[in-house]
C-alpha cells in the first residue's frame, strides 16, 4: 500500500517545515523528524533575508500562515514605519558607503529571524522531535528509515532536508565532499540597549556589512530581535556580529595564514585587533561588545551539486543538503524555498492523496513515474543552484579581497534565482 504510506521528511528546518505545510495543504500523508529536541536547542539562530523566493512562499503556504510572515520580521517597529533594510556595504577602513540595494517595493524583501520563521512554519505540524535520521534502506516499494535510537519507520519517499552536513547526502553521493572555503569566520550574539545601537541603527535598522580596504577583514551586523517585537521582554536589541578574514599568507602582517584562534579569549583578542583598524561606528560598536560574549567559529564549507547528480529509488534531497552555500549573497534559504516549489510542481502531482488501486505498487507504471518525477525535480534543482553556490563562493572570496569588490562582483550584484553564469569551480 505504498500510496498510503507517508512521505518521510528528515529535518524540521526551513525546507522540511515548508514541505510539511505544502503536503498538509494537499492532504498528502507525511511524517517529519528532527534531530533536535525542540525549536530552541541551538539558540535563536540568525537573520534571513527573503527576497526572490517570496512569490513561491505565497503559493506554498495557506493564506492564514503567509499573512503572518511580517510577525517574523526582526525589527517590527522599523518595518511598520515603512523602513526596510537597504543592505548597505561599507569600506570599514574609511567608513565610505560602497553600495546599497534599491528601496522596497522595487525589490520586495523581508528580513526575518530564522527561529521565528521556523515557529511560523511549524504551525499545525506534528514534528517528531529528538529523532535523528541515521540511515535508510530502499526497499523498491518503500523506504525504511532508521533513527539514532535504532527505531525505524517506513514511508513511500524519504526527503533529506537535513542541512549542510546531511547524512542522507553522504549516502547518496559518497564521492563528493563539501568544499572548505579558505576563509575563517566567527560570530557572536549579544544584547544592546537602544542607545548603544544609535550609530549603526542610523545606517540601517536591520543589517549592514563591509570590508576593510586596509586589510581585507570583513564584518556583518544583523539585528535578530528588537524592543517592541512580540516576545521581546528585555527591551534590548539582540544583535549578531560576524567577523571573517582570508586564510592566506600575509593577512594582517602575518607570514602564516591566520587560523581560527582556539579559545574564547584569543578569539575576542583577534576581533578587537581587527576592529581597532576600522572607522566608527563599526569600530566602537564591535569594541563595545559585552566582555562575556563568546565568539563561535563557523566551518565555512559549500556543496555545488555536481552536474548530473541524481539520487536513486525513493530518496531525494532538498535545501542545504543538496546545495549548501556560503551566506555572503544571502540566498540559501531562498533556494530552499524554491526547491519546495519545484517539488510541488514536479513530484506532488504523482503523490495522489486518495489511495488508488493503480498506484499501490511501486512496480506499477505510476510507481516508476515518481522516480522520473524525482529525476526531473533534481535536474531542476541542480541547474538552478549550482551557479548559485559558485556565485556565493565567489561573493565570499571577494568580500575578503577589497580590490575585487565592484558592481559586477556577486557580493554586490543583484540577487536572482537564476544566474547566467556557471563559472567553473576554482580551488
Ligand atoms: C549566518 C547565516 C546567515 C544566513 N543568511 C541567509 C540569508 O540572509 N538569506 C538566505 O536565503 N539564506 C541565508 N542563510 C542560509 C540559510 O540559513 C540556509 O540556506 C537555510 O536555513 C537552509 O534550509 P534547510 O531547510 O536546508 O536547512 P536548515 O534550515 O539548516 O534545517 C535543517 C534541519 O535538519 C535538522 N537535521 C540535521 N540532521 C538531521 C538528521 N540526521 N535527522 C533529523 N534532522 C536533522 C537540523 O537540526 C535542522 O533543524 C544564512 C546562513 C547562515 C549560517
Amino acid at each position: 500500500m505504498t500510496a498510503t504510506l507517508p512521505v518521510i521528511i528528515a529535518g524540521a528546518g526551513i525546507s522540511g517545515l515548508l514541505l510539511a505545510q505544502h503536503l498538509h495543504m494537499k492532504s498528502i500523508p507525511f511524517e517529519i523528524y528532527e534531530r533536535d529536541t525542540d525549536m530552541t536547542t541551538r539558540g535563536i539562530g540568525w537573520g534571513l533575508t527573503l527576497h526572490w523566493s517570496l512569490p513561491a512562499l505565497r503559493v506554498l503556504l495557506p493564506e492564514d500562515i503567509f499573512s503572518r510572515l511580517p510577525e517574523t520580521n526582526i525589527n517590527q517597529a522599523a518595518y511598520k514605519a515603512g523602513r526596510e533594510s537597504r543592505f548597505p556595504f561599507y569600506d570599514l577602513s574609511t567608513g565610505e558607503l560602497q553600495a546599497a540595494t534599491p528601496q522596497v517595493p522595487q525589490n520586495p524583501r523581508i528580513r526575518v529571524g530564522r527561529q521565528k520563521l521556523r515557529e511560523l512554519l511549524a504551525t499545525g505540524i506534528d514534528v517528531k522531535w529528538g529523532k535523528a535520521v541515521k540511515d535508510f534502506t530502499d526497499n523498491k516499494d518503500n523506504v525504511t528509515v532508521t533513527f539514532d535510537d535504532e527505531t525505524t519507520t517506513t514511508g513511500r519517499l524519504l526527503v533529506g532536508c537535513d542541512s549542510r552536513s546531511s547524512r542522507i547526502r553522504r549516502r547518496i553521493c559518497p564521492d563528493h565532499e563539501p568544499y572548505r572555503i579558505p576563509i575563517r569566520v566567527m560570530g557572536c550574539q549579544f544584547f544592546y540597549p537602544p542607545e548603544k545601537l544609535e550609530g549603526m541603527g542610523k545606517l540601517d535598522p536591520f543589517f549592514l556589512q563591509g570590508t576593510a580596504s586596509e586589510n581585507d577583514s570583513f564584518m556583518y551586523f544583523s539585528v535578530l530581535d528588537s524592543p517592541g517585537n512580540a516576545g521581546n521582554t528585555t527591551g534590548k536589541y539582540n544583535c549578531q556580529v560576524c567577523v571573517s578574514w582570508p586564510f592566506r599568507e600575509g593577512f594582517f602582517g602575518s607570514s602564516e595564514p591566520t587560523e581560527m584562534p582556539p579559545t574564547k579569549e584569543t578569539k575576542t583578542e583577534l576581533v578587537r585587533k581587527l576592529a581597532a583598524t576600522w572607522k566608527d561606528p563599526f569600530r566602537s560598536f564591535v569594541l563595545g561588545i559585552p566582555e562575556d560574549t563568546e565568539f563561535i567559529g563557523l566551518d565555512l564549507t559549500d556543496f555545488p551539486p555536481p552536474k548530473g547528480l541524481r539520487s536513486q529509488g525513493r530518496v531525494t534531497l532538498m535545501g542545504d543538503a543538496i546545495h549548501a552555500m556560503a551566506m555572503y549573497r544571502g540566498e540559501g534559504a531562498n533556494h530552499a524555498i524554491v526547491d519546495v516549489l519545484e517539488f510541488s510542481q514536479k513530484v506532488t502531482p504523482l503523490l495522489v492523496p486518495i489511495p488508488r488501486p493503480d498506484v499501490m505498487s511501486a512496480a506499477s507504471p505510476a510507481g516508476a513515474n515518481v522516480r522520473s518525477a524525482l529525476d526531473e525535480y533534481e535536474d531542476g534543482v541542480v541547474k538552478r543552484t549550482r551557479p548559485g553556490v559558485l556565485a556565493s563562493r565567489r561573493a565570499c572570496l571577494d568580500a575578503h579581497d577589497f580590490a575585487r569588490i565592484g558592481k559586477t562582483s556577486p557580493l554586490l550584484s543583484k540577487r536572482a534565482m537564476l544566474l547566467d553564469s556557471d563559472e567553473e569551480e576554482e580551488e
